[in-house]
C-alpha cells in the first residue's frame, strides 16, 4: 500500500518521479504528491486528491524541476484523501519534506508533545509527526537527524526524507514496509517496488529493517542505527520491463490472466527442474512434522485453502490447518517445532502474514514462504522459501500469482505425499503414483491456454450478468475452495454482492436468499459429488434463480435457467487451476461491461503493507 520513489541525480527527477508513480500506482491511488529541491534553494510541492493524473494536470500548470526528488501516490490510513493529507509532508520551517509508506502507531503522543512546543500541524496524518519532529531534531545533520527519528517512531514505515540545506542527499530508512534502492548510471532511486525503477536499472539493493540509506547522484551508502557503514551487495532484476507494460491490453488484469499458461509453465518448471525450487522443496523433511499450518491473507488464503483438500487427499497427514494470517498472529496457537507454517503472500510484504511467520517462528515452527518478490521481507525471514514465477503483477485484484501459487502448493504435496510414503509405486485401486500426478500438473498449461480460447463465449456470458445485484458462487470439498476466490474475485473488481458457500450448506441459511433472477455460480469438478452439487442447482432454480455450471457438463442439459461452461477433463484435486480462470474471466467482463477501473478498484489496494 502507498508508493514511494526518490531520485537524486543528473536528469530532471520530475517525469522520473511521475513515471515511477505511474507504475507503482496499484499500491495506492487515492492523492499522490511530488516534492523536488528546486534551483531557487527550496522545496517544489504539488499534491493532488485522486489519481495520478490529476497529479499530472497540476503539474502541467506548474512545471517543477529538480535534480533530486520524492514522490507518493497514498492510500489513506489516517486522515481522508485529499490535497493537504497528501505526501510528501514539510516541517514548519519548510526543510524536511518526507513521504511515509506505513502507519506510526504512537503519532498522537509524539504529534501532543510537538504541539506543547509550538509546532503547527496541518494534515490529520499520523505521517506528517515524521517531518515535524526530523525539523525539531535537526541540527546540520540529517543523517543522524533520520536516524533519531526513527528511533522514536513505532510502527510501520519506509520513508523516503529531503532536506534543504542538504541538495543532493536523499536519504531513506524503513522498518515492516518494503523499500528498494534502485543504482543506474545517471543516478539513484528509492522505490516501494521494483516496476518503479526498472526502466532504469536492473540492480537493485533491498532494504532491512533500520537499515539508514544515504543515496548521492553517483553513491550509495548504507549504515546501521550506530551510524557504521554496512556492505550490501545488489541483486539483479530479472524481470522484463515490458512485463509490468500493458503491451495493448485494456487492462492488466486481463493480460495477467492470459498470461496464465506461460505463468503456469515456468513456476512448475522452476519446482520440477533442477534449480532452486525444487531443491528447496527436497530439503524440507515432512516425516519430521506432525501439522501443516497454511496461512495467508485475501486470495493467498483461499489458495491455501484450496491446497488444504489436496494436502490431506494426497499426503493423510494428521492436521492441516488454513488460517487467515490476521487472525493467526494473535490466536496463540498450539504450535512447536514439529509444525510446518506456510505462508503466501505474492508481495512478500502482507503486513498480517509477516507478523504470523514472526509468530510462528517465535513458538518454534518451521516457516515455508510462497512469495512472488524476491528480496521481500517474507522471503527473507521465511526459513525456506518457493517463488511464484509470475513477474510482475500490476492489477490489484491477484490472478497469475494466485494460479503461480496454487500450483506450487500442488507439487508441494506431491512431493510430501512421496516422501511420507503415501502414494504407491504403480497406479491403481484409484489412487495415483507421483508420476502420474505430476503429469497432471504438467497438463494444465495446455489446459489453460484451452480455456482461453473460449474467452468470447465467457465474455458474452458475462456481459448479459452486470445487471444482477447478487451473485452467489457454490460448490463442493475443493470447488468450494474455488468458490470462494471466484466470489473474492467478484467482489473486489465489479462491486456486486456476493458471497460462497459450500453446495450442502445452502439450505442452513442462505437459500432465504434465493429469488428471481439471483445468479448462482455452481463450480462441479468433483466427480462423486457432481450429483449433490446438482441438486443443490436444483433447488435455487425451482426457487427462482439462474445457474452457470462451471466444470463437469457430462449429461447436464443447457436451458434457459442452467447456462454451462465445461472443463477440459482433469484430476479433480488440479481442477481449481482451470475453474479459476472462467471465475476471473467472468468477473473482469461483469467489471469491464460495468465501465469500472478494472485494475485500481475502489478503497483496495495491492501489497497490503499495512494492519
Ligand atoms: N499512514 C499514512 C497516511 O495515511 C501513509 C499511508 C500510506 O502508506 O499510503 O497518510
Amino acid at each position: 500500500m502507498c508508493g514511494i520513489i526518490g531520485y537524486v541525480g543528473k536528469e530532471n527527477a520530475v517525469p522520473i518521479i511521475v513515471e515511477g508513480l505511474k507504475k507503482l500506482e496499484y499500491r495506492g491511488y487515492d492523492s499522490a504528491g511530488i516534492a523536488v529541491y528546486s534551483e531557487s534553494g527550496f522545496f517544489d510541492v504539488v499534491k493532488q486528491k485522486g489519481r495520478l493524473t490529476a497529479l499530472d494536470a497540476r503539474l502541467a500548470d506548474f512545471p517543477a524541476k529538480g535534480f533530486m526528488g520524492i514522490g507518493h501516490t497514498r492510500w489513506a490510513t489516517h486522515g481522508e484523501p485529499s490535497d493537504i493529507n497528501s505526501h510528501p509532508h514539510v516541517g514548519n520551517q519548510n526543510k524536511i519534506a518526507v513521504v511515509h509508506n506505513g502507519i506510526i502507531e504512537n503519532y498522537k503522543q509524539l504529534k501532543e508533545r510537538l504541539e506543547k512546543k509550538g509546532v503547527k500541524f496541518i494534515s490529520e496524518t499520523d505521517s506528517e509527526v515524521i517531518a515535524q519532529l526530523a525539523e525539531y531534531y535537526y541540527d546540520g545533520n540529517i543523517m543522524e537527524t533520520v536516524g533519531k527519528v526513527a528511533n522514536r517512531l513505532e510502527g510501520s514505515f519506509a520513508l523516503g526524507i529531503m532536506c534543504v540545506d542538504d541538495p543532493g542527499t536523499l536519504i531513506a530508512v524503513k522498518k515492516d514496509n518494503p523499500l528498494i534502492i534502485g543504482v543506474s548510471g545517471h543516478g539513484n532511486f528509492i522505490a516501494s517496488d521494483v516496476p518503479a525503477v526498472l526502466k532504469h536499472t536492473n540492480k537493485v539493493y533491498y532494504l532491512d529493517d533500520k537499515e539508514i540509506t544515504v543515496l548521492k547522484k553517483d553513491t550509495v551508502q548504507f549504515f546501521n542505527m550506530d551510524k557504521e557503514p554496512l556492505m550490501k551487495s545488489p541483486e539483479t532484476i530479472t524481470w522484463n520491463p515490458l512485463n509490468a507494460e500493458k503491451g495493448g491490453y485494456p487492462h492488466f488484469m486481463l493480460k495477467e490472466i492470459i498470461e496464465q499458461p506461460k505463468v503456469l509453465r515456468d513456476t512448475i518448471s522452476s519446482a520440477l527442474s533442477d534449480n532452486e525450487n525444487k531443491t528447496v522443496i527436497r530439503r524440507i523433511d515432512i516425516t519430521k512434522f506432525n501439522k501443516i499450518v497454511i496461512t495467508a491473507c485475501g486470495s493467498a488464503y483461499n489458495a491455501g485453502f484450496a491446497a488444504k483438500y489436496v494436502f490431506e487427499r494426497l499426503c493423510r497427514f494428521p492436521a492441516v490447518e488454513v488460517e487467515l494470517a490476521s487472525e493467526f498472529r494473535y490466536r496463540d496457537a498450539v504450535i512447536d517445532d514439529k509444525t510446518l507454517v506456510i505462508l503466501i503472500s505474492q508481495s512478500g510484504e502482507t503486513a498480517d502474514t509477516i507478523a504470523a511467520m514472526r509468530e510462528a517462528k517465535s513458538g518454534g515452527a518451521v516457516t515455508l514462504s510462497i512469495v512472488n518478490v524476491v528480496g521481500s521481507t517474507i522471503a527473507k525471514e521465511a526459513d525456506f522459501c518457493l517463488f511464484t514465477a509470475a513477474g510482475p503483477e500490476i492489477a490489484v485484484a491477484t490472478t497469475k500469482a494466485f494460479s503461480a501459487q496454487l500450483v506450487l502448493l500442488y507439487i508441494l504435496a506431491v512431493r510430501f505425499a512421496d516422501r511420507l510414503g503415501k502414494l504407491p509405486e504403480t497406479a491403481g485401486g484409484g489412487t495415483e503414483t507421483e508420476d502420474g500426478l505430476l503429469k497432471e500438473i504438467e497438463a494444465l498449461p495446455d489446459k489453460a491456454e484451452s480455456i482461453l480460447e473460449q474467452i468470447d463465449s465467457i465474455q458474452k456470458y458475462a456481459s448479459a450478468c452486470v445487471g444482477y445485484k447478487s451473485i452467489f458462487f457454490i460448490g463442493r470439498n475443493i470447488d468450494y475452495a474455488i468458490a470462494l476466490e471466484g466470489s473474492l474475485k467478484l467482489k473486489e473488481i465489479s462491486y456486486i454482492h456476493s458471497e460462497a458457500y459450500a453446495g450442502g450448506e445452502l439450505k442452513h441459511g442462505t437459500i432465504s436468499l434465493i429469488e428471481e433472477n439471483t445468479l448462482v455460480v455452481a463450480i462441479s469438478n468433483c466427480k462423486r459429488l457432481h450429483g449433490k452439487l446438482m441438486s443443490n442447482a436444483e433447488q435455487v432454480i425451482s426457487r427462482g434463480a439462474k445457474v452457470l455450471l462451471i466444470g463437469n457438463s457430462a449429461g447436464v442439459k443447457p436451458d434457459d435457467k442452467l447456462s454451462v461452461i465445461g472443463l477440459p477433463e482433469s484430476c479433480e484435486l488440479f481442477s481449481p487451476s482451470l475453474s479459476v480462470i472462467v471465475l476471473q474471466l467472468f468477473s473482469y467482463y461483469v467489471a469491464a461491461n460495468k465501465g469500472l477501473d478494472i485494475d485500481k478498484p475502489r478503497n483496495l489496494a495491492k501489497s497490503v503493507t499495512v494492519e
